[in-house]
């Protein structure tokens, strides 16, 4: 009832005074870069300045906006979830996308992830496996202006040979092994990054460079718990 009474009066100030809550949300999101990125190991001040301003309450439905930017991961619909602030900081630190590279994103889910490398680079490929999350998310991300970003309704496995090769390749869901075409699609010195193991329990965020056409100077970081990345993978 409580939750009810809070999201009701909610809509109704966001309906009244459109102006006064973007300034309520730059204010979490401010708190949430301090608290969430800064005092953990976010150190790069792009990923610090593009986490300020990406808007992640605009990716989240309206009931679910005053909790955007909390610790911690959200529904975003078809079982399916946005990770944590702090996740997605990290995956943006770890894969250091810079001006100018191709970045291929398997798991769109609310476009959230994509939007923050969108704002490091000039273009972005995402594949989202679920149709409904792919429609709504193509509309979200037009809607919001991100032009330098191309998404579409397929299964991920198979990356995107059309503009293939990518400098960097992001898997946001928990795979048990890594994909082969993803890493045939990445260039030369180009960057794999994923959370790799056990989609059932836990995985650990694992980083590698394409040397001589194969995955090396693989790096395990941090344990991590995503959704499982659905399809293909799942019959291998
Ligand atoms: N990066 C997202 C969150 C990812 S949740 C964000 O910023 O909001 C993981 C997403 O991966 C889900 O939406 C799920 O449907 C999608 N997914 C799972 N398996 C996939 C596959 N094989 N190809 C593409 N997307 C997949």
């Amino acid at each position: 009832m409580k939750r009810i009474n809070f999201s009701v009066f909610f809509l109704v100030l966001l309906f009244l005074f459109p102006s006064q809550n973007e300034e309520y949300f730059t204010q979490l999101r401010k708190q949430m870069v301090e608290r969430q990125l800064k005092r953990r190991d976010i150190t790069d001040p792009k990923v610090l300045d593009v986490m300020g301003k990406v808007k992640r309450h605009l990716f989240v439905s309206e009931n679910l906006m005053g909790e955007a930017y909390a610790d911690f991961p959200l529904p975003i619909g078809e079982g399916q979830t946005i990770s944590q602030p702090y996740i997605v900081a990290l995956m943006t630190q770890l894969l250091n996308v810079k001006p100018g590279e191709k970045v291929l994103e398997i798991g769109t889910g609310s476009g959230y992830q994509a939007a923050v490398l969108a704002e490091l680079t000039d273009s972005v490929f995402t594949i989202e496996i679920k149709e409904k999350l792919a429609v709504s998310v193509e509309k979200r991300l037009k809607n919001l202006g991100y032009h330098n970003i191309k998404a579409k309704y397929d299964d991920g496995y198979y990356g995107w040979e059309e503009y293939a090769p990518f400098d960097a390749v992001i898997i946001t869901a928990a795979a048990n092994h890594i994909p082969p075409l993803l890493v045939k699609q990445l260039k030369e010195e180009g960057r794999l990054l994923l959370p790799l193991g056990s989609t059932r329990y836990w995985q650990t965020l694992t980083m590698g460079t394409k040397i001589s056409g194969e995955l090396k100077n693989i790096r395990h970081y941090t344990d991590v718990i995503f959704v499982p990345m659905t399809g293909e993978i799942q019959k291998r």
